[in-house]
């Protein structure tokens, strides 16, 4: 995208008032969206957004500026806004840019352009004819495709060159049904860091009939109980609530505020020994899945608690030379060239565990079976949360019965952690839909078995629901 030598050029001049580190992050972004609304194509949007942003590190001071220029001058009057907080002297060299290579591969197979426009267009008109087919209960339906090319480049006066060619597929769905004063809403979107071949993987009509099934199903549902009571919840997006009311406590910039309930809880138990729960960017094909971090760390998969014992938290360069670490553990993103990175999950998991799933619906007499979240609202500092159910079940002597509208579970993470008593031997990871705010969006993945809390707060009305 931009030469070697205007790189190395551009962290010299980062460097002149006596910085320490430089950096030079070049991105390039190209993107179509397309969004089908009551049967109309509402949104049809081709993006291209291209941009560098130079960091300068004086110790633990970091400046940025940015340019959504590529040229010469451009990105050397960057690299002197972001060096005009120095006042010494250049006493750094840029060592050689050599490339380094990830032995991280994530193939695509189907480019976006083996199908045009109008075959997607089409894809989206068939999801919602879908969806209208199955009952004249539905009552609106929207499909929504994305594709994304996010490529990025990173250089820094250390002799750091990387780039990462990221590519995501996604589609979404979602139908509401109605009947009276009845509406049921309930979604499901699947993507990932794949091209067009996830359309052959993932039926994307047939998944727009299903929601339309569950939409009509929950039309009959009962409200729900409010207490004190067992809480079963499902696998694989379920894993939402432990990215948003532990994982991030788990960010070391929360860590080294010491606002965050595990501060300084490495190698102490912090969950039941049954649980053990990782962040992995290496892994192929995942929605949060990495070669290079945006500091341009190899990604890595970190064991962040082992059988219920803390062993690492999550890094970022920043936080990592805050801390006085050797390195990061490559979770340093960022939405944009726009932005500075900061700590950031990946793939953010619990681990499979032992327990058969129809074991520990069959283990609860009386409680609540949630079989999909709509997502919530998490305090991400502190870890109260409350989630929101779209399907629930009532859980009667080991078996799942009434359906049950309005769900909700609400409690503290690292509380809830220490809680759950049984973790099944089904682990999914979601289905790739997942996009997470901590000021800057990114895409993420979570997952987790099917998991049993034993005594949660159910809440039995709607709660805003935020995501
Ligand atoms: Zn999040």
């Amino acid at each position: 995208m931009i030469p070697k030598e205007l790189a190395a050029k551009a962290l010299q001049e980062a460097l002149r008032t006596g910085a320490d580190l430089a950096e030079v992050y070049v991105e390039d972004v190209n993107s179509l969206q397309l969004g089908l609304e009551d049967a109309k194509l509402e949104r049809a949007e081709r993006g291209v957004d291209r941009g560098a942003g130079v960091r300068v590190f004086f110790g633990n001071l970091v400046t940025y500026a940015f340019t959504d220029q590529l040229d010469e001058e451009s990105l050397l009057n960057a690299a002197r806004a972001a060096a005009a907080a120095g006042t010494g002297r250049s006493t750094t060299q840029v060592i050689d840019l050599t490339e380094r290579k990830s032995p991280l591969h994530f193939p695509i197979e189907k480019p976006f352009d083996s199908l045009s426009i109008s075959d997607k267009a089409a894809l989206l008109h068939n999801m919602d004819q879908s969806a209208r087919a199955f009952s004249p209960y539905i009552v609106q339906v929207m499909a929504g495709y994305i594709e994304l090319r996010r490529h990025v480049w990173i250089y820094n006066s250390e002799g750091l060159a990387v780039e990462d060619d990221r590519y995501f597929t996604e589609m979404r769905g979602s139908v509401v049904a109605r009947k009276d004063e009845t509406i049921q809403r309930v979604f499901h979107g699947f993507g990932g860091r794949v091209g067009l071949e996830l359309l052959e993987r993932n039926d994307a009509i047939a998944t727009m009939s299903g929601l339309a099934e569950r939409a009509v199903k929950m039309l009959d549902a009962q409200p729900c109980p409010a207490g004190e009571m067992t809480v079963v919840m499902c696998n694989g997006w379920g894993g939402v609530l432990f990215h948003e009311a532990c994982g991030h406590q788990m960010e070391a910039d929360f860590i080294n505020k010491g606002s965050s309930a595990y501060t300084g809880k490495i190698g102490e138990r912090v969950a039941n020994p049954i649980i053990t729960a990782l962040d992995d960017g290496t892994i192929e094909g995942r929605r949060g899945s990495l070669r290079f971090d945006d500091d341009g760390t190899p990604s890595q998969r970190t064991v962040l608690i082992e059988k219920g014992i803390l062993k690492e938290y999550m890094w970022d360069l920043v936080e990592a030379r805050r801390a006085g670490r050797a390195s990061s553990t490559g979770n340093g993103r960022r939405e944009s060239f726009r932005h500075m990175p900061m700590p950031r999950m990946t793939n953010t998991f619990i681990d499979q565990g032992t327990h058969d799933p129809r074991e520990i619906i069959e283990s609860v007499k009386k409680g609540i079976y949630i079989q999909s979240m709509a997502g919530g609202q998490a305090d991400i500092a502190k870890g109260d949360y409350v989630f929101s159910a779209t399907e629930a079940f009532l859980i009667e002597n080991g078996k799942l019965t009434t359906p049950l509208r309005g769900a909700t579970v609400m409690g503290n993470g690292p509380q809830t952690l220490m809680q759950i008593d049984m973790v099944g031997n089904d682990l999914a990871l979601d289905p790739g839909m997942g996009m997470c705010g901590k000021g800057q969006a990114a895409r993420v993945s979570v997952g987790q078995p099917t998991i049993r809390i034993p005594n949660a707060t159910v809440g039995g009305t709607d709660v805003a629901v935020s995501r």
